[in-house]
């Protein structure tokens, strides 16, 4: 069965592929110039961004979506299972837009708690994992 949500996002895809060219191409530059997850080096950790992540949600939101003041570069990690928190969060009311921020006081306490650094062979933490 195919979710509502994924025919949603094949339509999109289907119907507009010259913005979501333009949109690699925006983002493949950002991630150029900030190639660091900024929530991965809040925590002293340099991991290498794999995506740029709206701050805010534009939820098809057109100014939202191109402005690049609401961009931060992202690991997978981050943004799968960080972000998703802090968004449930927004939407609650319990922090600001500004928490949003993969940088934020709420995003470092959030990756503190759940960052597990990788293991090694020997069973320590690899060092800046
Ligand atoms: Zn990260």
């Amino acid at each position: 069965m195919v979710s509502r949500n994924n025919s949603d996002r094949y339509r999109l895809n289907a119907h507009d592929r010259g913005y979501d060219r333009r949109w690699k191409r925006v983002a493949r530059e950002y991630l150029w110039r900030r190639p660091w997850c900024i929530g991965c080096l809040a925590i002293g950790v340099k991991r290498k961004a794999q995506l740029v992540d709206h701050i805010v949600p534009h939820r098809g939101d057109q100014t939202l979506f191109w402005q690049s003041a609401n961009w931060q570069s992202a690991c997978a990690w981050h943004h799968n299972s960080i972000k998703p928190e802090l968004e449930r969060q927004f939407a609650s009311g319990r922090i600001t837009h500004r928490e949003l921020h993969l940088e934020s006081a709420t995003a470092v306490q959030l990756t503190r708690e759940r960052h597990r650094p990788a293991v090694g062979p020997d069973g320590f933490a690899i060092a800046g994992s």
